[in-house]
C-alpha cells in the first residue's frame, strides 16, 4: 500500500489492467497490418502486392510511390526497400466466400474485425485474419497458410502448381525474428543478383572484344584479296562532271 509511509504509488497500482490496454493496442496493431496498405495506411485492395519483408501493400499505391520523384516526397521507412516493382510481388489471393465486405466492420468494435477476413487459404481454408501464420511464394505469388505449407509437403505450388524452393517461402506480417530472417535473405539474393549481372557484363565485354577480333581478322584477311580489285574500281565515276560544261 502506498500513500501512508511517504511511498508514493506508482501508476501501475492505481490503474487497473494496463496489460488489457496492451491487448488492445497489440490487436489494432494486428487488424492495421492485415487489412491496410503499409504505405498509404488505407484499406488494402486488390491488385495487392507484398515485398520481401512479407508486408502489404495496394498496388497502385507502390506504383504512385514509386513514380513520384518531387523533393517533397516523403520517404517510408516500411517502404525503403522498395526500388522498384520487381521488389514487390502481386499476390493471388483466395477470396473468403464468407466475406460479407468491409460495411459489416463499420458498426462494430475492433474486435470485430478479427472474426472476418477477405481471404482465405486455398488448402485449409484458414482465414486470413491475423491470427495464423499465412505466407506467400516469391514465384508465383500464391498465398497459403502455413498451416498447409507444413502439413502438406509439396515441392510445387498448391494453387498453381509452379515448382518451388524453401527459400521462396516469405512469411506474410512475421515477427522481429521471421523480418530478420526475411531481409537477410533478400541481401543475399540481391548481392547474388549484383554479381551475376557483373559476370555477364564482363562476359558479354569478352565475347565484344572476341567478335570484333575476328571481325578485323576477315576484315584484314578480305582486304588483302580484294586490294588488287580496290584500285580499278575507282576510275569510273570520276572524269562525267569534268566534261559537262
Ligand atoms: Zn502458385
Amino acid at each position: 500500500m502506498g500513500c501512508d509511509g511517504g511511498t508514493i504509488p506508482k501508476r501501475h497500482e492505481l490503474v487497473k489492467g494496463p496489460k488489457k490496454v496492451e491487448q488492445v493496442d497489440k490487436n489494432a496493431a494486428l487488424i492495421a497490418r492485415w487489412n491496410y496498405c503499409a504505405i498509404s495506411q488505407r484499406p488494402l485492395r486488390k491488385p495487392i502486392v507484398a515485398c520481401e519483408l512479407g508486408r502489404l501493400y495496394n498496388k497502385d499505391v507502390v506504383i504512385e510511390y514509386l513514380l513520384d520523384t518531387s523533393p517533397e516526397k516523403c520517404i517510408i521507412e516500411t517502404a525503403a526497400h522498395i526500388k522498384n516493382l520487381k521488389d514487390v510481388k502481386e499476390l493471388n489471393l483466395t477470396d473468403n466466400p464468407a466475406w460479407k465486405g468491409d460495411k459489416v466492420n463499420t458498426k462494430g468494435d475492433k474486435y470485430e474485425d478479427l472474426q472476418g477476413a477477405a481471404f482465405i487459404c486455398p488448402v485449409v481454408g484458414l482465414e486470413m485474419n491475423g491470427r495464423q501464420k499465412f505466407c506467400y511464394l516469391r514465384d508465383c505469388g500464391c498465398v497459403f497458410s502455413e498451416r498447409a505449407m507444413k502439413e502438406i509437403k509439396t515441392e510445387v505450388c498448391h494453387k498453381c502448381g509452379k515448382p518451388f524452393k524453401e527459400d521462396d517461402v516469405i512469411i506474410l506480417n512475421g515477427n522481429k525474428e521471421e523480418i530478420a530472417d526475411l531481409q537477410r535473405k533478400m541481401e543475399e539474393r540481391k548481392l547474388k543478383a549484383k554479381l551475376l549481372k557483373k559476370a555477364k557484363k564482363s562476359k558479354a565485354i569478352e565475347s565484344c572484344v572476341k567478335s570484333a577480333r575476328t571481325e578485323a581478322n576477315a576484315l584484314s584477311s578480305s582486304s588483302s584479296s580484294t586490294s588488287t580489285t580496290g584500285g580499278k574500281a575507282e576510275k569510273p565515276g570520276k572524269p562525267v562532271s569534268g566534261i559537262a560544261k
